[in-house]
């Protein structure tokens, strides 16, 4: 006997689980070395040295029954206290050990902070096109997920559709900036829009803001508490999934105010909802190495990798450019995010990549209607490799 949500999750396939299929079946004809792959998020560059460092000292030196045994249930003290004053130092924030609660991953913390702020019945904003994961997290907890139609001269918020749909059964407003898929980044107006109107009503602003270190523009927000206001409504989400290469290590955290207490939400609630799901935190030894990335070297390797795959975007831009198509990311986001040629569909430019290039994105589609007719570059690669295929894609897309 199976419940019946996850019965119809599993006939359903996910457009991530497509796609590899068909780079491998296309990497069985033509051999995988030929297939050059922008679907997937996943880093092409080594995890910072301090991090491998910090593990070997740790496992050659500790007491193993100490390294294994159980952790903190509000999780590890010198991994919170050196997140804390990373962001002290980056962005003048006066954060406590006690205001960051560690998390496996981004998606464990986006899941955990929905299942304290909601119950069913609840509304739960997202803005398209959104992260497709944001679908089983918002359902997986009773509530209701209310799309909000994507603006799509810029991607950025369409307001007017926002308050249409605002109802007293909203609790709260998942927002992603820099987004994925598109790379729009949310400005310092539109977030203090939100941050009011979440302060008014009473909801929480869930602010993922997984690819924060991805902005180079520095009047763009990097952190919702950069907004006056934020303070008394917000959550924040990182992770070090991508700028640290630890997409499968999981480790991610969440910052949440003191202040927000005034809703009875506080790391208690996050606890508890480790303990209901009984993931029961982030391993101890991860939390621990983890720590390292946040010292100024940690920091510095981080940035390091990140430019990396900046340039790769930026290889795909002048492609892009070279050919007069229209798209925006890439700059402040490891995704760049293309209008399909000629009116083409995006799983047809899909095939159209596929099967004439052997390049593979992420057909828009993927991150709801409003992704029809565009396409997602991910510009995890390597340089080597991205050259080569933004000079096939410009070649292509000549013709
Ligand atoms: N949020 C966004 C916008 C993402 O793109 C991703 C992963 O790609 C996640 C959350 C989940 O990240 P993590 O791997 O840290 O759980």
């Amino acid at each position: 006997m199976i419940n019946e949500t996850y019965k119809e999750m599993l006939g359903k396939k996910s457009v991530i689980r497509q796609l590899s299929e068909f780079a491998t079946a296309r990497g069985k004809e033509i051999g995988y070395e030929n297939v050059f792959d922008y679907s997937l998020g996943n880093p092409s560059v080594p995890v910072p040295e301090e991090f491998t460092k910090a593990m070997i000292e740790m496992l050659e030196q500790d007491s193993p029954m100490a390294l294994h045994g159980y952790s903190p249930s509000l999780g590890n003290p010198e991994f919170k206290q050196a997140v804390a004053d990373s962001l002290n130092r980056r962005f003048g924030m006066n954060y406590k050990a006690s205001h960051i609660f560690p998390t496996s991953g981004a998606a464990g913390a986006i899941a955990h902070a929905l299942r304290a702020i909601t119950k069913p019945g609840d509304e739960v904003i997202v803005f398209a096109p959104f992260f497709p994961e944001y679908i089983p997290y918002v359902t997986g907890t009773g509530a209701e997920i209310v799309v909000v139609p994507a603006d799509t001269k810029a991607f950025q918020i369409n307001f007017d559709k926002f308050e249409e749909l605002l109802t007293n059964k909203v609790k709260a407003v998942l927002i992603n900036s820099p987004n994925n898929p598109t790379g729009a980044v949310y400005t310092k107006v539109g977030l203090k829009e939100w941050v009011d109107y979440a302060n008014a009503n009473g909801s929480v602003i869930l602010f993922d803001a997984a690819y924060e270190a991805f902005i180079e523009d520095d009047t763009l927000p990097k952190s919702i508490f950069e907004i006056e206001g934020a303070r008394t409504c917000a959550i924040e989400i990182c992770s070090l999934s991508k700028t640290a290469g630890f997409t499968g290590t999981r480790l991610g955290y969440t910052v949440i105010p003191k202040t927000l207490e005034r809703y009875g939400m506080n790391f208690n609630a996050m606890w508890v909802r480790n303990r209901t799901t009984k993931t029961n935190g982030v391993s101890y030894i991860i939390q621990v190495g983890g720590a390292a990335v946040f010292t100024d070297e940690g920091q510095k390797q981080i940035h390091e990798n990140i430019n990396i795959y900046k340039k790769n975007a930026k290889v795909i831009m002048e492609a892009l450019d070279a050919v007069g198509i229209w798209y925006c990311g890439g700059k402040n986001a490891p995704y760049v995010w293309m209008k399909c040629p000629d009116g083409m569909g995006s799983w047809e430019f899909f095939d159209y990549l596929l099967e004439n290039i052997q390049v593979i994105g992420t057909p828009g589609e993927g991150f709801g209607k409003c992704g029809e007719g565009y396409f997602r570059f991910s510009s995890f690669g390597s340089p080597e490799d991205t050259k080569e295929a933004a000079e096939r894609i410009k070649n292509l897309l000549k013709k």
